[in-house]
């Protein structure tokens, strides 16, 4: 096929669109994930049975289109959420739905509704909502959040310009924190004219009550008492469900109908049959999901109270992530860099290099074992920071001669990109390992970092799996010109 990057028969749109680019989605599976806030549980055991009950009736499973307005699943929602069927969208993720929202919503150019409003969004928020709003032609009026992230509600009710339309995440993404049910009302109230959408992406994840469903915080009660509300959802993240794309909206059943009809103007079965029969199932297992979810807010509080600990700054997570800001005394505080050696050594975070928050890290809240393995390279990153502080010192003290002292071991980390493992090895001597090191990058190795032992404390980072170990010299018999380790070295990813 030849190739071409000849835009010639591109839509305007399609050469100007600037998509959104989502969190990196890994082949390696020993890599711990903490980047794209999935749920680390896997989803109940129902759903599966579910999706196997489609399958075996070979006659109608595939063969057949599926309900298209997902009437099954809808009631479903409807009777979890006490609601009417009338008040229920279903979507291809919450993505579509948030997709098909800005098209019947906040759309401009119609000559009517919104028309040259423009809609109003945090400065700091998901970052899908500026595509969507490149996508649909939206003009957008950036608010600020507070020096502290949180929303401002004063800010959307006495801005200067017509409002087109609000749009806010809550919890809000990345920063985890949570708005008021009394601030939501305020602004349903303030701009009866314009359509108000709270994304609740992560509210499973704020205060938990009873089985029901409902949750303490969700704005979903209140599309009873406003017209102009509409509050997403997804299966994808306390449903532990990302990988079937389900999500939802719940309004007055007009604005219902708006996006039905926009779906069905752009793709009328969005919800395959699995995916129905799939969300269905997870809906009525209410047990299973307020367990996963009170899991995962454990879990949460634990790692929140351990990366205090390490002096992390943590704003206040109601979500499946944490919001950070690292310590000088790891990687000096520089957050790109903390999440590149995290990923060197196998972890996966976000860092997104944008105004405000460059200095921060957003971190999924894995399983125990994953976050003691994201704390146990952040506390050896911490100690081995001081540690060659310390080193320094004291080389300067005892005038550069810490090269030829007998205490000092070498280490040297390496990782193979086609893998994803690596591996770690101890060297009696500078130059040995200087030797290894350029030969292993001759062979396309990446050499992760170097650390020194001093006065018998081996500073070293955690090991990235099970298999990882240190080859002492003595193990190893190290030759002069380090080829023995890297014959060692290739028969380990033989
Ligand atoms: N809203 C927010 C705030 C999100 O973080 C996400 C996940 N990236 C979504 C919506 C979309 O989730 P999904 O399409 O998986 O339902």
């Amino acid at each position: 096929m030849q190739s071409s990057t000849n835009q010639r028969l591109w839509s305007t749109k399609a050469k100007t669109l600037d998509p959104y680019v989502p969190g990196e989605q890994p082949k390696h599976d020993n890599l711990c994930k903490l980047n794209t806030n999935e749920n680390p549980f896997p989803p109940s055991p129902k759903v599966s049975q579910a999706i196997e009950e489609v399958l075996v009736n070979q006659a109608t499973a595939l063969r057949l289109y599926p309900e298209p307005e997902s009437d099954k699943l809808r009631d479903t929602l409807a009777k979890t959420y006490g609601l009417q069927r009338e008040q229920v969208f279903v979507g291809n993720g919450s993505d579509e739905v948030l997709a098909l929202v800005f098209a019947c919503f906040f759309m401009q150019g119609d000559g009517k509704l919104a028309s040259a409003k423009p809609l109003f969004t945090p400065d700091i928020s998901y970052s899908f909502y500026p595509v969507y709003g490149m996508t649909f032609d939206v003009e957008r009026k950036v608010i600020p959040l507070a020096d502290d992230f949180s929303v401002n509600v004063d800010d959307y009710i006495h801005a200067d310009e017509d409002c087109g339309g609000i749009i806010i995440a809550n919890p809000n993404a990345p920063t985890g924190l949570l708005m008021s049910l009394a601030d939501i009302e305020t602004l349903c109230n303030a701009r009866p004219d314009s359509v108000v959408v709270i994304d609740e992406a992560y509210i499973d994840f704020a205060v938990v009550e009873g089985k029901s469903g409902l949750k303490v915080g969700s704005a979903v009660n209140l599309i009873e008492k406003y017209d102009n509300l509409v509050v997403t959802q997804t299966f994808s993240k306390s449903r532990s469900l990302a990988g079937l794309r389900v999500g939802m909206a719940f309004a007055n059943p007009s604005l219902i109908e708006a996006l039905t009809r926009m779906k069905n103007s752009f793709n009328s079965y969005p919800l395959d049959r699995l995916a129905q029969a799939g969300a269905i199932a997870s809906l009525e297992d209410s047990d299973y999901f307020s367990h996963v979810c009170q899991q995962v807010i454990r879990l949460r509080d634990e790692l929140v109270q351990a990366l205090t600990l390490l002096e992390f700054k943590v704003l206040e997570s109601h979500a499946n992530f944490v919001f950070v800001k690292p310590p000088t005394s790891i990687v000096e505080g520089n957050s790109e860099q903390l999440a590149s050696v995290l990923r060197e050594q196998g972890i996966i975070v976000r860092y997104f290099n944008k105004p405000r928050i460059s200095d921060y890290l957003r971190i999924t809240i894995g399983t125990k074992e994953q976050n003691d393995r994201l704390l146990e390279s952040l506390q050896a990153l911490s100690k081995s920071q001081q540690k060659s502080e310390e080193n320094t010192e004291t080389s300067k003290m005892t005038n550069n001669t810490t090269n030829k002292r007998d205490d000092l071991r070498f280490f040297l980390k390496c990782y193979n990109a086609n893998t994803g493992k690596s591996k770690t090895y101890r060297f009696d001597n500078q130059d040995a390992l200087a030797e290894f090191a350029k030969k292993a990058n001759s062979k396309g190795l990446t050499i992760v970092d170097t650390h020194i032992t001093f006065l018998g404390v081996e500073l070293l980072f955690a090991p990235i799996s099970e298999e990882d170990s240190v080859i002492t010299a003595t193990d190893i018999n190290f030759a002069e010109d380090g080829s023995y380790c890297l014959n060692e070295w290739a028969k380990s990813f033989n």
